[in-house]
């Protein structure tokens, strides 16, 4: 990955900005594509006490330079963009820069990061978004990040935690997203030292959406694919008519690689079934959207 840098305040200030860290989930979030954005082909996500007290996630990815650790928690500090242009066509998950800082302001962070044409890594703490420690470190190739005891700093907003089984399945329900977006990449999950979801990372969505939604479900989809103007092509599985459901908790929708939630998509997948009988039954699907990356805007919160 190119350096990282503090982008200059004009481009910062052309960023939409968004409160990344709302509870573990978000936390989660932002570091598996942070994983993803670096290359990796696996991983892993392990979270305590619905990842309150314990969050980790490790990829297989370039790693970071024991030079730029550091700089990785300043705000807007970014390897992805460097100009006002380059927000025109964002061919990465993350752009702004905002992440690390945010986490590691209302938390305990450790991060041990390793590029594999290195022998030699880093390890770097930050509590309360001040550096506590920095040392050489060895390891695997790739990245640890291990977030402690988040919103230790911030009581009023650890008010608004819920339970434990509460946020660790808000992290679930992202970490699944995640991998289905993601077919590509390996995902493994533990909650509490148990594994819940393990991705083959082959690539295929069909090997993802049967480890993420279970034989079952998966043998109610069926293949689709369409394609349009502008490049636009629609990829996925559907729900045959027959074992559509009660509620559309089973719809996934993704934009080049992202989730997204939207009423034109909902309301377009259930037009497709329109002449079948659908009282009170809704479509379930994974489907993915590509189009060029400058047809998108992603700077919007
Ligand atoms: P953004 O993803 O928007 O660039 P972040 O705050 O999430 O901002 O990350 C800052 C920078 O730290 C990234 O641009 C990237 O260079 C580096 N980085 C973060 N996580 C990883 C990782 N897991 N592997 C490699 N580099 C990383
Ligand atoms: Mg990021």
């Amino acid at each position: 990955m190119p350096h990282i840098q503090v982008l200059d305040t004009h481009v910062a200030d052309l960023i939409a900005a968004g409160e990344v860290v709302e509870r573990p989930a978000s936390v989660v979030k932002e570091l598996m594509e942070n994983a993803i954005d670096a290359g990796a082909r696996a991983v892993t996500v392990e979270i305590q006490n619905g990842g309150m007290s314990y969050l980790r996630v490790t990829d297989d990815g370039c790693g970071i330079d024991p030079l730029d650790v550091e700089t990785a928690f300043l705000r807007h500090a970014t390897s992805k963009i460097r100009t006002e242009y380059d927000l025109e066509a964002i061919g990465t998950l993350g752009f702004r820069g905002e992440a690390l800082a945010a986490i590691a302001a209302v938390s305990r962070v450790e991060v041990l990061t390793r590029q594999p044409d290195r022998d030699l890594g880093v390890s770097l703490t930050v509590e309360g978004g001040v550096v506590t420690g920095k040392e050489e470190a060895g390891g695997p190739a790739g990245t640890t990040m291990i977030v402690r005891d988040l919103f230790y700093n911030t009581p009023a907003r650890l008010k608004y935690m819920k339970k434990d089984a509460y946020e660790g399945a808000a992290v679930f329900a992202n970490v699944q997203r995640e991998a289905l977006a993601h077919p590509e990449v390996s995902v493994n999950f533990l909650r509490d030292g148990k594994q819940e979801l393990l991705t083959p990372g082959d690539g295929a969505l069909k090997s993802a959406v049967y480890a993420v939604l279970g034989r079952d479900l998966a043998l109610g989809l069926t293949p689709v694919r369409g394609s349009g103007e502008e490049h636009i092509t629609v990829e996925g599985f559907a729900s045959l008519p027959a074992c559509c459901r009660g509620s559309r908790n089973l719809q996934f929708f993704f934009v080049n690689g992202r989730f997204i939630k939207s009423r034109t998509m909902m309301a377009a997948l259930e037009e497709a079934y329109k002449n079948q009988h659908m009282v009170g039954k809704f479509p379930g699907c994974v489907l993915h959207v590509t189009t060029r990356a400058n047809a998108v805007d992603v700077n919007v919160h």
